[in-house]
Parts: structure tokens; sequence; C-alpha cells
């Protein structure tokens, strides 16, 4: 079994965040949303698939009643550059008018992704409040700038995979956030 790990783990150049790292971070970042919202119902609305382990460990620190939806959203297509196209449903699929809503994604890089999101969410009928959560943020400039609320670490402009993200659909089941090996 450690064998599988560790032949995943070979592939990475280097860990940016460990496991423990992420944990103490996310579970941080969760008791400080819980605080924020206190008194309130929470909607968290996650971007699929990368958010995936991030959402999960981030609401289960979160005190409060929380109701949880995802949305499919791709923009990479696989490779290590964003195609600057935002793919989803054409529609909301979800009535959020009125709800206090925290949009949760796993990385903020040119911001098109967040801000398309949000564009849909505001023009389906306003939320009474609206916040944003990313695990990390990547130092660049972005194509749209969106304001993150809750961010997780700031990271290098540099291609990630673990906890989540993945490339080419590989290394999601890391527990470490890392960079892969240019070969
Ligand atoms: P944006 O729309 O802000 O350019 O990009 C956001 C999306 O691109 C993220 O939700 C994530 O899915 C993907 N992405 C951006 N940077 C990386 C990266 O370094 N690694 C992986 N695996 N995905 C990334
Ligand atoms: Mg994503």
């Amino acid at each position: 079994m450690s064998q599988q790990v560790s032949g995943v783990l070979s592939n990475l150049e280097r860990v940016l965040l460990d496991a423990d790292e992420i944990q103490a971070r996310v579970a941080a970042l969760g008791q400080t949303v819980g605080a924020d919202f206190a008194g309130n119902e929470l909607t968290v609305v996650v971007l699929l698939d990368g958010a995936l382990f991030f959402v999960a460990d981030l609401v289960r620190q979160i005190d409060l009643p929380v109701r949880l939806y995802s949305l499919t959203v791709s923009s990479y297509h696989g490779g290590m550059v964003s195609t600057g196209q935002v793919e989803m449903a054409p529609k909301f699929p979800f009535d959020l008018k009125g709800r206090h809503v925290l949009l949760v994604d796993d990385i903020l890089d040119t911001g098109l992704t967040l801000s398309s999101v949000i564009d849909k969410l505001q023009e389906a009928g306003p939320p009474a409040s609206l916040k944003t959560a990313v695990l990390l943020r990547k130092d660049r400039q972005r194509e749209r700038e969106v304001a993150a609320d809750y961010v997780g670490f700031d990271i290098a402009d540099e291609f990630v995979v673990g906890y989540g993200m993945d490339y080419q659909g590989h290394y999601r089941n890391l527990p470490c956030i890392g960079i892969l090996n240019p070969s």
C-alpha cells in the first residue's frame, strides 16, 4: 500500500505544502468562517473537481448549519495552462437568492473562473451576502480581479498538484500539494 503512495509522490519535484500544514490551515479557516457567519445558515457552493477535498475538510470545521452545493467548472482541460474559456452549466442549478453564500474554489489563478461564477450567481438573483474562499492564491497578474475573502496559502505562480488538484486527471489523491517533475 505505502509502496503505491510513494510511487505517486516520486513524480513530484518537491512538496510545497505537506498534509499537516494543509490540515492545520484549513481547520483555522473553517473556524474563522464559522465565527464570521455566527448566527446564520451558510450556503457553501463548491467548484469541482479541484476543490473537492478542500471543501470536505473546510465544512467539517464550520460549526453552523451548512447547505452544500456543487458546480462542475473547467478551464484547464488537462493541461498546465488555463485555456481562458470557463465551461459550466448554462444556468445556475439552485436558488441562492437571500442566502449567505460562500463560494469555494481550489486556486485563484487568472480569476476568470471565480469571476464568471460570481457574474452568473448575481444574474440568477442576488444572495444576502457573497464571500469567496480559495485554498491557494497565485502571485500573478489576474485577467479579472477577484477579491478572495478567505485564502489558505499565497503561492508562487507555479503549476501544482495534489489534495484534489490534478494534472491530466492524476495526482488528486496526494495528501500534500507539490510541483511535478518536468518529465
Ligand atoms: P482561474 O480561472 O483563476 O485561472 O483558474 C482557476 C482554476 O484553474 C482552478 O479552479 C483550478 O481548477 C485551475 N488551476 C489553476 N492553477 C492550477 C494549478 O497550478 N494546478 C491545477 N491542477 N489546477 C490549476
Ligand atoms: Mg477548479
